[in-house]
């Protein structure tokens, strides 16, 4: 008898493994009404059933209501530490030889960045997650080593910029994606830290986090336009059976995803959107085709695809947040994200699938 039940669990856990296989987590957040939307008497039409942690409504001024369902829903009230405790199971399966990677999708100012980076005092999901990595790395000392490094990366226009840079004179030099032997993807010249300890990692944060900057004028508006990739490499040794591993975990916070009219925009402010645009769509595709077992994924069609090429799909773990506004006056992108999400996660049904 108790064979039987084991071979019962053995086959549910191994369709559990097929189920996960190339899906992809999403996660909602929706971020508090700021000073400006309270003081002009912004009304929120985000509608989030405390008591069910994964559904929410968007309700219109014609009080039409939509709904919409993810994996977890954080509403303004939701911390940092809250988002990082339904975040953190994902993140440190890189330490057991999983890649994985991480994702802010969402209008400019729905707080992507906040999610991600955090600020100082309120430290976001990069920084929290490394802070986990060391603890387990130590907690895991007597029979497993690891070894830790970060890079940091930006995609703009399509081309790839090193962030960890430290002589900015150097800063317009491209990077290239070298296709290697055994199907995966390494990018020559990036710069690979080694880090030991959390003080190391936020001094690098900052170093990439200003040379995001370089070259523009607008700080902030620049780097709302181009994808910026953090990425923690795990070496693991296991010191019982000496088995090696080597797995990659990434943090990205998308470019905005809101679109932008074409007499509103200059040249130069249309093509970097044409590009946003495309490498969006991009994503969503290959994610969409991997939550449908297609069996051809379009990794090639944009950079930021085929950079994560060997960390999505297969055996690894993707998780999105969708950064949402709570104002009314950004129903329109609000909608837009919530159904792009819906659509990676693979449970859009019916017609509604948008054309590119
Ligand atoms: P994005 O990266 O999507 O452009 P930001 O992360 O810059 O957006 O967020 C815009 C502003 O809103 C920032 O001032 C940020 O601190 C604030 N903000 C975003 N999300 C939250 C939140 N959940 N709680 C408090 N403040 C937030």
């Amino acid at each position: 008898k108790k064979y039987v039940e084991e071979s019962f669990e053995r086959k549910r856990l191994y369709n559990e493994v097929i189920e996960l296989k190339g899906n992809i987590r999403v996660f909602c957040r929706c971020r508090p009404l700021n000073q400006d939307e309270i003081a002009s008497g912004t009304s929120s039409v985000v509608d989030i059933d405390p008591s069910r942690e994964t559904e929410l409504h968007i309700v219109s001024s014609d009080s039409s209501k939509k709904h919409f369902k993810f994996d977890h829903i954080f509403g303004p009230e939701d911390n940092q530490e809250a988002v990082f405790a339904q975040t953190s199971p994902v993140v440190i399966s890189v330490l057991d030889g999983f890649n994985v990677c991480i994702f802010a999708y969402g209008q400019t100012g729905t707080g992507k960045t906040f999610t991600m980076e955090g600020t100082p005092g309120n430290r976001g999901v990069n920084f929290r997650t490394l802070e986990e990595l060391f603890r387990i790395s130590m907690e895991r000392s007597s029979t497993m080593k690891y070894e830790l490094s970060v890079s940091m990366l930006e995609v703009y226009n399509e081309k790839i910029r090193d962030l960890l840079i430290e002589n900015s004179s150097q800063f317009s030099k491209k990077l290239e994606i070298k296709q290697a032997v055994e199907g995966t993807q390494e990018i020559p010249g990036l710069i690979e830290a080694r880090v030991h300890n959390t003080n190391e990692v936020w001094e690098l944060l900052k170093t990439g986090t200003q040379n995001r900057a370089v070259g523009s004028t607008n700080a902030n508006e620049f780097s709302s336009r181009s994808h910026c990739l953090f990425r923690v490499t795990v070496r693991g040794e296991n010191l019982v059976n000496g088995q090696r591993t080597k797995s990659y975990l990434w943090l990205v916070d998308l470019a905005g995803s809101e679109r932008v009219g074409r007499i509103e925009v200059d040249g130069e402010r249309l093509k970097e959107s044409q590009f946003i645009n495309k490498s969006l769509s991009a994503l969503g595709d290959v994610i969409s085709a991997l939550a449908s077992k297609t069996s051809h994924i379009p990794y090639r069609n944009s950079k930021l695809t085929h950079l994560l090429q060997s960390s999505l799909g297969g055996d690894c773990k993707a998780l999105m947040f969708v950064q949402i506004s709570p104002s009314n006056a950004d129903l329109g992108e609000t909608l837009c994200s919530l159904n792009f999400a819906s659509r990676v996660r693979g449970i859009e049904h019916g017609p509604a699938r948008k054309q590119a």
